[in-house]
């Protein structure tokens, strides 16, 4: 039977930002992590062929409207404010926001944060709730650059998801986490407003990864 929709040329094109790991890093030559290995676990099942394409986080939901790209896997929370441009599958994982703070910065509280930049990155939940909360907000396309503005002192926090968080904190001794008290939020794949056909097979391959272990399994290799 032919698939319908995004998934009838045989090829799901994928969009993505490799800045977040454990969700979507770059190895050498190659994108890995927990989005690319889900994702292609659901081509393997669907027999499509999938093609990952690297982009700042901005500009994914952007490259899904103009059909550059068929899905977003991007670490992507469902964010009411972008229903009304893309859908979403149901969701995979989960994660919260938290501030990323240099060790020596006295910071404490969000109360100490009140007059400070706050960094973001550009398009994600961080930034819309930076630009809520804070007067002085700094966003950067990319969350290496954020992170070198904050070890440079150009901004005093980024507030981002607490499991990419833990990946730069890892790679750098001089940061570390402020815990805040912000929701939980689901991760999705992004999808066409007109695709629901095709958002209900790839639905039942993430049930199907879920219900036998696999998306558990990747999760827990890049832990
Ligand atoms: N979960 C956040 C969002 O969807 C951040 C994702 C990301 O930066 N890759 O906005």
């Amino acid at each position: 039977d032919k698939l319908p929709g995004i998934l009838a040329d045989g090829k799901l094109t994928v969009a993505t930002s490799a800045d977040f790991a454990p969700y979507e890093f770059y190895e050498g030559e190659d994108i890995v992590g927990i989005d690319p290995e889900i994702v292609k676990a659901i081509g393997e099942k669907l027999k499509v062929d999938v093609e990952i394409k690297d982009m700042d986080f901005n500009n994914i939901i952007a490259s899904i409207g103009s059909g550059r790209a068929d899905i977003g896997a991007a670490g992507m929370t469902v964010d009411p404010k972008r229903l009304e441009n893309v859908n979403f599958t149901d969701t995979y994982a989960s994660s919260t926001q938290i501030f990323l703070i240099k060790k020596d910065s006295g910071i404490k509280s969000k109360d100490d944060l009140k007059d400070k930049t706050i960094g973001s990155q550009l398009g994600t939940v961080g930034n819309e709730i930076a630009e809520e909360e804070f007067d002085k907000v700094s966003a950067f396309a990319k969350y290496p650059d954020a992170v070198l503005a904050l070890q440079n002192g150009k901004v005093d926090a980024i507030l981002m998801d607490k499991t990419s968080a833990e990946k730069f904190l890892a790679a750098n001794d001089d940061l570390e986490i402020m815990e805040a008290d912000y929701e939980s939020e689901d991760y999705a794949f992004a999808i066409g407003k007109e695709e629901d056909e095709a958002k209900e097979i790839i639905n039942k391959a993430i049930k199907e990864l879920q219900d036998d272990g696999t998306i558990e399994e990747i999760v827990k290799k890049y832990k």
